[in-house]
């Protein structure tokens, strides 16, 4: 496991396979990190869900810290990003994000229902 955060309304974690974020309302999403294609940095790397989603549940994060004592040039960079349900709690099911994620990457379960490619 790579990284876990608890807030009191939901659990967001991610492993080498995936992003999770389970709600204390009955909302799970899931992005299987090896389908997933979204690149921070390539224009043409997939955005789709953080765009489509009307209520902004996805949000961007890096997995590895950048060294600030490291002179900029010197840098490693691009720093290595990946989307996370960030803010699952606001799902409202409308499932936009998995009809239009090209890789089937995502899973949305809204309660008693499943939204899968
Ligand atoms: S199902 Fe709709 S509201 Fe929920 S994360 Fe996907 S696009 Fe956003
Ligand atoms: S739409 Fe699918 S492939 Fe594109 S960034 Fe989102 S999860 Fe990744």
């Amino acid at each position: 496991m790579l990284q876990t955060s608890k807030s009191e309304f939901l659990e967001v974690i991610l492993d080498d396979h995936a992003s999770r974020a389970i709600t204390q309302n009955g909302i799970e999403i899931t992005i299987d990190r090896h389908k997933c294609i979204y690149s921070m940095y390539d224009p043409k790397g997939c955005k789709k869900c953080l765009q489509i989603c009307p209520v902004r549940v996805y949000a961007t994060r890096p997995i590895e810290k950048r060294d600030f004592s490291i002179p900029p040039r010197e840098r490693i960079d691009p720093t290595i990003w990946v989307i996370l349900p960030t803010w699952a709690d606001w799902c409202n099911g409308c499932g936009a994000c998995v009809e239009e994620c090209p890789k089937d990457a995502i899973t949305v379960q809204f309660g008693e229902e499943l939204i899968a490619p």
